[in-house]
């Protein structure tokens, strides 16, 4: 049984969970502190970047080095204002999340991890405050790679030192609000599962070729059906 597991890979922002723009508010903050800098962002492409992408969009508007201590400079008021910023903020967690992660962790043949853009520590913020930061063992984040396209062989290979197994490449499910998941997941040989409850719609995902598609994740004997198999969703 245990060659036979299934690997779960969640994005955060428009899949997870929406934090009211939170994040873009904190990096907003956090560049106006550290660097003196006020930019309301207006120029910064978020959807599906990795916070060190969108560290040196903002850094390359204002010809700031990008530099490990600019970086960490930058990032360290980051999730200061996170912190604060997120109890502020009308976000939630999206529909049937919950219901999904709590039907996956219940089964002994799937794992459940993060794929993210954010780094570790404001992933940590926004999943806490939402109450799901526990359903996860692990993750690949920002810290790991500026490019989302390196994050999924991390992930896996965190999945493979926990659990002693290998995951085929048809098992390994990449959850993604965005165009930028979806190559994430084909760039790393995975399933690519895409969710329009972020930035796109179900057309504009389509366009990319997902191998699955939904509206939402809402419908959670749906979508564990339509992953797992009928098995799954009996399960
Ligand atoms: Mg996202």
């Amino acid at each position: 049984m245990a060659a036979g597991k299934k690997l779960f890979l969640f994005d955060i922002d428009g899949t997870l969970l929406l934090t009211g723009r939170a994040g873009e508010h904190a990096l907003r903050l956090g560049l106006k502190e550290r660097f003196g800098i006020e930019d309301d962002l207006s120029g910064i492409s978020f959807a599906g970047s990795t916070d060190g992408a969108i560290a040196r969009q903002m850094f390359g508007a204002h010809d700031i080095p990008v530099t490990p201590e600019n970086l960490a400079d930058l990032f360290d008021g980051y999730v200061h204002h996170l912190a604060h910023e997120l109890p502020q903020r009308e976000g939630r967690v999206l529909p049937g999340i919950v219901e999904l992660l709590d039907a996956l962790h219940a089964r002994e043949d799937c794992v459940l991890g993060l794929l993210t853009g954010n780094i570790e520590k404001g992933a940590e913020l926004k999943l806490s405050h939402y109450g799901v930061w526990d359903y996860f063992e692990f993750g690949a984040f920002a810290d790991d790679h500026v490019d989302r396209n390196q994050l999924g062989p991390v992930a896996h290979a965190r999945a493979v030192e926990r659990h002693g197994i290998t995951f085929e490449g048809r098992d390994v499910y990449v959850l993604g609000d965005t165009p930028k998941d979806i190559a994430c997941a084909r760039a790393a040989g995975f399933v690519a599962v895409a969710i329009a409850t972020g930035g796109y719609t179900v057309g504009e995902l389509a366009a990319h070729e997902p191998d699955h598609l939904f509206e939402s994740l809402a419908d959670t004997r749906g979508v564990m059906a339509e992953l797992l198999g009928e098995a799954g969703a009996a399960a």
